[in-house]
């Protein structure tokens, strides 16, 4: 059965009333698995992609942002990717990561599965986070595949060393983060599999538009979405809250960790 929480424009839900038959499932439904989007940092001042104002709006961003232009012309790629990455460093988790981390130490989250690659879920202190389009907290040599601190890789991108690159073998280093073009990374099968045996898969801020996350949640027996828009997979849910993710999961937390 689908229950619609909320208001059709993103109404925030504020009350723990109004998150209850959320919370119920997440008691009774365990073990719990969060598949987080954009969505869940736009609160920390990330732009998403697909929502109002997303940055796929423009699509000569999404063009500089893929691995063609990392290759072709890597002074437009860095040009475009390092502020929005320096963005991503600079935010900090906002209440709906706080409320994540709070439901793994209270036993009621197995894991975070994000398409994010800001690092806030395990800042916020979430333990068990899989990354499924990477991070920023490194970058790797497309040669020897040798790992470098992502800030050694910032540092020669601003010195002007483009491409910047590996100082064993010279090949260029790149960001270890999935960019349009690329193959999806490794360890996709535990994700699957995690999300298989799971009882609940609770999608947060997930446009579900971009694949292979999006298949994630025709694997799931039971499926919840919070979302501030409609997502093509609201129809195969038990529950869909629309509304403001960090104030629906605080709420959430606060109904059931004591
Ligand atoms: P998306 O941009 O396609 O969709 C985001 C969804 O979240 C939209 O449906 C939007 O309406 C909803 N939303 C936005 N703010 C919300 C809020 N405060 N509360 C509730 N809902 C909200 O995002 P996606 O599905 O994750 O796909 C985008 C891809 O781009 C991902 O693969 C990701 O790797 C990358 N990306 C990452 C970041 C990040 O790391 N923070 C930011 C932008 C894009």
């Amino acid at each position: 059965m689908l229950a619609k929480l909320g208001g059709q424009g993103g109404t925030a839900i504020a009350t723990p009333a109004e998150l209850r038959p959320l919370a119920d499932l997440l008691r009774t439904a365990q073990p719990c698995v969060v598949l987080t989007g954009a969505g869940m940092s736009t609160a920390s001042g990330i732009p998403d992609f697909r929502g109002p104002g997303g940055l796929w709006r423009s699509a000569r961003l999404a063009r500089d942002l893929s691995l063609r232009t990392l290759s072709s012309n890597p002074r437009r790629f860095y040009r475009r990717a390092l502020p929005l990455f320096a963005a991503m460093h600079r935010a900090q988790p906002n209440a709906g990561h706080l409320a994540l981390a709070r439901l793994e130490q209270a036993g009621l989250l197995q894991a975070v599965i994000t398409q994010n690659i800001d690092g806030l879920h395990q800042r916020a202190g979430s333990s068990r986070v899989l990354e499924l389009h990477g991070h920023l907290r490194t970058a790797s040599c497309t040669g020897c595949l040798r790992r470098v601190p992502f800030p050694d890789l910032v540092e020669k991108v601003a010195r002007g060393e483009l491409p910047p690159l590996c100082k064993h073998c010279t090949f260029p280093l790149r960001p270890d983060v999935v960019l349009f073009g690329d193959l999806l990374g490794l360890g996709f099968e535990d994700t699957r599999q995690l999300v298989k045996a799971c009882g609940l898969l609770l999608v947060v801020g997930s446009s579900l538009e971009v694949t292979p996350a999006a298949y994630l949640p025709m694997l799931t027996r039971r499926l919840a979405i919070i979302n501030r828009t409609p997502t093509p997979l609201d129809s195969r849910a038990q529950l869909v809250v629309r509304g403001e993710a960090a104030a629906a999961l605080e709420a959430l937390a606060r109904e059931v960790v004591a």
